[in-house]
């Protein structure tokens, strides 16, 4: 099997005559967390949907650039056809089927993705492993649980579909600062057990955390990019992402910025 490592090449996108994306490219490396910060608008939840193929439901189009996973391309393909190679989106906003019972929105997660009884048994012991409250909750409507529960449902219907990649679309969005850390440990915890993440993330604290390596994006162009550690430490990214001001109590030893060499500045 070729590597589960994930490339975004030049990718444009377009809803209408919005442009969201202007050649963008991202990588994420198997096996590793890589993180998607920027503001409102700046073109994250669109970067997912080029990759899941679910741009159209949206009105966007991809205009140019290509997207290949595991060596092969996924531009071109449908959105169940993008699940099936191994690649799933939890989308923002904790989208569950609100009438249907929690056993039954997981067991819609496992539909399309192939794989017997026993691919699916082994899916769910590993979700409700995860999320012991899903198994206790399996027989109430999704719609009763708690916010922060159902964005467990939420990422617990995504891995039915077994990914070897998961899509996460601002886990934390919302949710209280305890729940909001509870749900980081588990992104931990599934990357931990061998599935690519590729997060995107307001809260830059957390997904900074997280992540290994780092993308900004600016009003659709990545704006910085690099090694996760090296990114918190930039008083860029400090001042306008996780809200430290740079400006050092006077006679402080820290008062000169680390150099980080390891970010590029990419030019449109
Ligand atoms: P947020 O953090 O607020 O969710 P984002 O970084 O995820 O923002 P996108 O939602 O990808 O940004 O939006 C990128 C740009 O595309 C914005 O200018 C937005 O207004 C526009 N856009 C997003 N979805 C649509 C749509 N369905 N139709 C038209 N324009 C859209």
């Amino acid at each position: 099997m070729a590597a589960a490592s994930l490339e975004v090449r030049e990718v444009s996108v377009g809803y209408g005559p919005v442009r969201a994306l202007n050649a963008v490219s991202v990588d994420v490396p198997e096996g590793a967390v890589v993180a998607v910060l920027g503001g409102n608008g700046a073109g994250k939840t669109t970067l997912l949907r080029a990759i899941s193929r679910t741009l159209r439901f949206h009105g966007g189009t991809i205009g140019s650039g290509s997207v290949v996973f595991a060596g092969r391309r996924l531009d071109g393909l449908t959105p169940d056809r993008v699940v099936a190679a191994g690649v799933v989106q939890v989308p923002e906003g904790r989208q569950v089927f609100a009438r249907m019972t929690v056993a039954d929105n997981l067991r819609a997660g496992a539909l399309g993705a192939g794989g017997g009884r026993r691919a699916v048994a082994e899916a769910r012991s590993r979700v409700h492993d995860l999320f012991p409250v899903l198994a206790e909750r399996a027989h109430q409507r999704a719609g009763l649980l708690s916010g922060g529960e159902q964005q467990m449902l939420a990422m617990g219907r995504a891995l039915m579909a077994r990914p070897r990649l998961l899509l996460l679309d601002e886990p934390s969005l919302g949710l209280a600062p305890l729940m909001a850390e509870r749900i980081a440990e588990t992104v931990r915890e599934i990357n931990a057990q061998g599935t690519s993440v590729l997060l995107v993330e307001q809260n830059a604290a957390v997904a900074l955390r997280l992540a290994s390596k780092a993308f900004v994006l600016e009003v659709g162009e990545v704006a910085l990019a690099g090694p996760a550690d090296e990114l918190a430490a930039s008083d860029e990214v400090r001042r306008r992402y996780l809200g430290i001001a740079d400006d050092p109590a006077p006679g402080s030893a820290s008062a000169a910025p680390a150099p980080v060499p390891a970010l590029r500045r990419w030019s449109a």
